[in-house]
């Protein structure tokens, strides 16, 4: 049973030419759960390690594919990006280096952590390397983090802390204080 959002989401989508299977709803001990997720197959980026994903996280993704990561590959490093390397999606688990023990918005397949970029010229720019590399690695991987920014509830990057040295995490929930967006 999916719900009213999760088909309009779909439909959005589809309409924009994404190729998606829908996962089966699942829960899981602890209070994991992955409900209305898809697994992206094609939306014109190869991308490792994708797994369940809800859809409007799946959807801000691939828009910030296309309209952030391909053309500041261009912009800053005159290539193009042949692949997109995360660390996965989702994940049973609490926010890591967090003592309430709230689960991570991977335990809801509702984030993704990206880790690395392979270039058709055969870069690799990876977040752990890149963020303190030179200066065009570092603009490009700013320019992806602050487009982040404008697409995903929250936002972590190696500025953070040193968790998220090697990736950027990206999730749909916006801060519970305020209900805006969280971007560091
Ligand atoms: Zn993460």
């Amino acid at each position: 049973m999916t719900s009213q959002n999760a088909r309009q989401c779909l439909a959005g989508l589809k309409s924009k030419s994404v190729r998606f299977a829908g996962l089966p709803s699942k829960s899981f001990d602890g209070g994991c759960r992955m409900i209305d997720t898809i697994k992206l197959m094609d939306f014109g980026t190869q991308t490792t390690n994708l797994g369940a994903m809800t859809c409007p996280l799946a959807s801000s993704f691939t828009d910030w594919a296309r309209f952030a990561v391909v053309p500041a590959a261009k912009k800053y490093l005159g290539s193009e990006v042949v692949k997109i390397e995360t660390m996965g999606t989702f994940n049973c688990r609490a926010i890591a280096g967090s003592r309430s023990g709230r689960l991570s918005e991977h335990a809801f397949a509702n984030a993704v952590d990206v880790s690395a970029f392979v270039l058709r010229d055969g870069r690799r720019v990876s977040v752990l390397n890149g963020w303190r590399g030179s200066s065009e690695e570092r603009a490009f991987l700013r320019r992806l983090h602050q487009s982040a920014c404008k697409r995903f509830g929250t936002v972590l990057g190696p500025d953070y802390n040193a968790a998220h040295a090697n990736h950027f995490h990206f999730d749909m929930a916006k801060s519970m204080s305020n209900g805006t967006a969280y971007c560091r």
